[in-house]
């Protein structure tokens, strides 16, 4: 039972947003183009093992996705939670690609590139550990049902090939839960916790979850006459659409949408937030006040004040 679903994060709801509507000629563009493919492919690695999950039929047990808490002064995050009657299984999901060598005495794991370059990443397997410590703190300090705890490092990317030298069992390819989980649920047969209280820890963790708010737009300082303005075509997503008889239309792909200025709200609010005036309604959609109105309207936005400092409320 999934207690806490995944949850896009919001830095890439923005960058989804913004990207698209930058020049490619921007200072900035290419990092940001590149840090929203990475975020994008770590989203879809996690989500690309729930594949696994309902073959082994995982639904009866709590399972918390993206879970971040904090511990004292400092927050921790975990990929995925699933909570076992005999254990908690901690899921670390990497989405690195190519050719990844692992060396279990030095903990140092290395990616061969194409020009023969080595590249240096973080030993997964003491990530996992540090992972496993804050929880267990986490669940001391709270007074929270304790089980053993177990962790596994997933490399999720369907070009990743994982050579290790030493023991570090651990580490493995998505396939290989199909190994390793069976063999955790068997593993530790002293302990037993009910469902109920299994189904509790999980509502208890979901309500302490915290999740990151990165906001691009303001870390990277982007002003708003770097981002452009318009509907952007809901068919061919290049061109923006132009009003045209109470319609969207797409004067490339000829498309048209009627409520293509829903999704450009959206927009809009990934990128500035849920607020905006009709004076910015104009700008962004490129029409008339008049239409702003009717269209903040149909896109279901609550008005809040009155008269000159009237702000809508984007859903
Ligand atoms: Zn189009």
């Amino acid at each position: 039972m999934i207690i806490l679903p995944h949850q896009k994060p919001f830095h890439l709801n923005q960058l989804e947003a913004l990207v698209p509507r930058m020049s490619q000629k921007d200072p900035l563009y290419l990092k940001l183009k590149d840090i929203l493919h990475r975020e994008k492919a770590g989203y879809e690695g996690e989500v690309s093992l729930d594949y696994y999950y309902n073959l082994l039929n995982l639904d009866p047990y709590p399972t918390l996705h993206s879970l971040r808490l904090k511990n004292g002064d400092t927050y921790f995050q975990i990929d995925t939670l699933i909570l076992f009657p005999n254990v908690f299984l901690i899921i670390e999901v990497k989405n690195t690609s190519g050719l990844l060598k692992y060396h279990a005495d030095t903990g140092l794991l290395v990616r061969e590139n194409e020009n023969g370059k080595l590249e240096r990443f973080d030993d997964p397997q003491t990530q996992v550990k540090i992972q496993k410590l804050q929880f267990s703190t986490y669940l001391k300090k709270h007074n929270l049902t304790q089980n053993p705890i177990s962790t596994l490092v997933v490399f999720a990317h369907p070009y990743a090939i994982l050579e290790i030298s030493g023991q570090a069992p651990n580490l493995i390819l998505p396939s290989k839960l199909m190994d390793q989980i069976p063999a955790l649920q068997k593993k530790y047969k002293n302990s037993h916790v009910k469902r109920p209280e299994l189904i509790a820890l999980g509502e208890h963790l979901a309500r302490a979850h915290t999740p990151k708010i990165k906001n691009i737009v303001k870390d990277f300082n982007i002003s708003p006459s770097r981002i452009k303005n318009g509907v952007r075509c809901t068919s061919c997503q290049t061109d923006m659409m132009i009003r045209q008889k109470q319609n969207w239309r797409c004067p490339t792909c000829q498309h048209k949408d009627r409520f293509a200025h829903i999704p450009a709200l959206q927009d809009f609010k990934r990128i500035y937030g849920p607020e905006i005036t009709i004076q910015q309604a104009c700008l962004f959609l490129c029409v008339t006040p008049r239409v702003a109105n009717y269209l903040l309207h149909t896109a279901g936005c609550k008005k809040v004040g009155k008269t000159k400092g009237a702000k809508y409320i984007i859903p």
